[in-house]
């Protein structure tokens, strides 16, 4: 290693506070992008700017031609670097490309580009034990020029990474969330099932003012009726009863893959997995509620208000997580760090 380069490392070790991190950007040293242009794929770049220049006719900008992703990679106690479950991401930006019309990205791009990007800057790979992971986040975009509402004929593939500290401060803490009724997050038939930044962009006002009046994220009823539960803002809703793990079956939730590895995990643990509709009013018999998702694994909740009527469910009657999420919680990190045997083989390691 180069002197300047080791100084740079030591100065990196030495400056960032890996406990106190938010859940948010991250300048590092490098990020990756690969073009789609005259029907092929390019060759893989590095590069250190994080600006991206862009037409400005580009269809990403005007009609929401673009997907993104959201993975972690860990450092295990035994210094190893664990991606977790990266071939789902992969197929899953591929089945976002496709409902958008775009030019998917083949799985090996996919690969090279997340293992580049996390090695080039690994001095920001937090260290074991501090609860900070690395978020790599992979985006498509279409980037070719287009007036008419059409799929443009170029695109650009992104993978940006950056240390984050765990997705609330709290830590493994219940909150409290709200049902919405006058807003709709996706519509059946539209864009729910896929990661694509339109579906945040309708989200953001119920979700901002849910915050305003003091509440973690907003629980989305099903568009159509109104009468069962659908996505848990950014994030996929789950319940516990009679030794069950339940979650909706919706075709505007978008697929967690955190809630997939919660299934597998509970079914191994000797529960019962129901994806099925949950009619709102189920909610008063529930034993524990949580979300799921990448960023903090399980966020357990303690309350649901139903803001248009007032009514409230409560759960979490110590202020604590209930035994069944902190179960699910602590198996799925622990297959994270590679404290728990990776018995569905779910890690990748970047060596
Ligand atoms: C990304 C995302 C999730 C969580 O998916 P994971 O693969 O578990 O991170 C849930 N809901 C929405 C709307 C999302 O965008």
């Amino acid at each position: 290693m180069e002197t300047t380069e080791l100084k740079e490392k030591i100065k990196t070790m030495e400056n960032i506070d890996w406990k106190n991190l938010p859940f948010g950007y991250f300048k590092t040293d490098y990020n990756v992008r690969c073009y789609y242009k005259n029907g092929a794929w390019g060759k893989l770049e590095v590069t250190d700017s994080e600006y991206v220049n862009i037409h400005i006719a580009a269809t990403a900008l005007h009609y929401g031609q673009e997907a993104f992703e959201g993975l972690k990679a860990f450092k295990g106690k035994d210094g190893k670097v664990r991606v977790f479950r990266w071939e789902e991401n992969s197929k899953r930006m591929n089945n976002s490309a496709q409902g958008t019309l775009m030019q998917p990205v083949p799985a090996e791009l996919f690969k090279e580009a997340m293992i580049t990007v996390i090695k080039k800057n690994e001095r920001f790979i937090p260290p074991y034990g501090t609860g900070a992971s690395l978020y790599v986040r992979p985006l498509l975009i279409g980037s070719g020029a287009e007036v008419g509402v059409k799929p443009a004929k170029e695109y650009l593939f992104m993978v940006f990474v950056g240390p984050v500290g765990p997705y609330f401060k709290e830590g493994f803490k219940p909150v409290s969330i709200q049902i919405v009724r006058d807003y709709d997050r996706a519509a059946p038939l539209g864009t729910g099932h896929i990661k694509v930044g339109g579906n945040y962009a309708s989200s953001l006002q119920a979700s901002e003012r849910s915050h305003a009046e003091g509440f973690s994220s907003v629980l989305f009823l099903d568009a159509k009726e109104k009468k069962y539960i659908d996505e848990c803002g950014p994030a996929n809703f789950f319940a516990i009863k009679d030794n069950k793990y339940i979650t909706p079956k919706s075709v505007s939730i978008l697929p967690s893959i955190t809630n997939m590895s919660l299934k597998d995990i509970a079914k191994d643990m000797g529960m019962e997995v129901e994806c099925r509709r949950i009619p709102v009013e189920e909610l008063a018999t529930f034993e524990e509620v949580g979300a799921c998702g990448t960023a903090a694994v399980i966020t357990p909740i303690k309350k649901i208000l139903d803001r248009e009527n007032g009514l409230e469910y409560l759960y979490c009657k110590d202020g604590e997580a209930g035994p069944v999420s902190t179960k699910l919680y602590n198996k799925l990190k622990g297959i994270q760090l590679g404290e728990e045997e990776d018995k569905f083989g779910w890690n990748f390691i970047i060596d």
